[in-house]
């Protein structure tokens, strides 16, 4: 008799708030369903286990910060057969990359009254050490694009997300627009697939999804009428895109 295995699905946090693994536990019966197909091997939001041998998908959740996080993506790498980078923190290096931009104001010493002996590395995001299979933007990530895609990879397929903006989103449900009422919305070069959560809510997008592939740089004389370049350069800072966009809005 063949007995049929299913595939071993890790969920690993590196440094950072463990916010996208909340968001996947809070589609309940969904997540529920998907685990129906594939045996969670490591998630300790769930359980502490301990470690398997190798992994189908592993989805890495935040940059390496602590020392161990960096050999630990390694050792990730090299026994899973796909690695997914879950959410911003682990695909751009997400809103810890601050201390990158301000190295003036972000200090250890600040913090801690012997700052000394604490690891305090240039904050990157996980591709820039592993290869990564595929990425599931945002801050949080939207849990439903989690599910789907998971389906996807399990059959086999590396998802594409539709290069649309998140004004494409934006005006589908009708939102007003804050870019029009002169506030500095990066929503036309940030990729969509959010529902455009944040300016439906009256907030400006400052983009924790990452730039599209090919963003527009006309939009830049759009965007230089409603904000400083500091202010937009604090904009792109906040998920750690503004290297990205260097050369484009800046
Ligand atoms: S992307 Fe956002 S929600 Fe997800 S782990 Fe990082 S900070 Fe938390
Ligand atoms: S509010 Fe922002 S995302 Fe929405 S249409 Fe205007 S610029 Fe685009
Ligand atoms: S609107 Fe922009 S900042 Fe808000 S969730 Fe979508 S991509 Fe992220």
């Amino acid at each position: 008799m063949i007995v049929k295995t299913k595939p071993k699905v890790a969920l690993i946090a590196l440094s950072d708030c463990e916010g996208c693994e909340f968001a996947i536990l809070d589609k309940g019966k969904l997540f529920f369903e998907l685990t129906e197909r594939v045996e969670v091997v490591d998630f300790h939001l769930i359980e502490e286990l301990p470690a398997e041998d190798s992994y189908d998908i592993t989805f890495i959740e935040g940059p390496p910060i602590a020392k161990d996080n960096f050999t630990d993506l390694v050792k990730l790498r090299e026994k899973s057969r796909l690695v997914v980078a879950l959410g911003n923190c682990a695909a751009e290096g997400g809103m810890y990359k601050i201390k990158n931009y301000r190295r003036d104001v972000c200090k250890a010493e600040f913090v801690y009254p012997d700052a000394k002996g604490i690891h305090d590395p240039k904050v990157q995001p996980i591709s820039d050490f592993v290869p990564v299979d595929f990425t599931i933007p945002g801050c949080p990530i939207n849990a439903d694009e989690f599910i789907r895609y998971t389906y996807e990879l399990l059959a086999g397929r590396i998802p594409k997300i539709p290069q649309r903006p998140v004004c494409y989103e934006c005006q589908i449900h009708g939102f007003p627009c804050l870019l029009q009422l002169g506030q500095p919305c990066l929503g036309p070069v940030i990729l969509g697939g959010c529902e455009a959560v944040c300016p439906g809510g009256g907030m400006i997008c400052q983009g924790c999804r990452g730039p599209l592939d090919n963003p527009d740089p006309e939009f830049k004389k759009v965007l230089e009428n409603v904000a400083t370049r500091q202010r937009i350069e604090e904009l792109l800072e906040m998920y750690g895109i503004k290297e990205k966009l260097e050369g484009v809005l800046l």
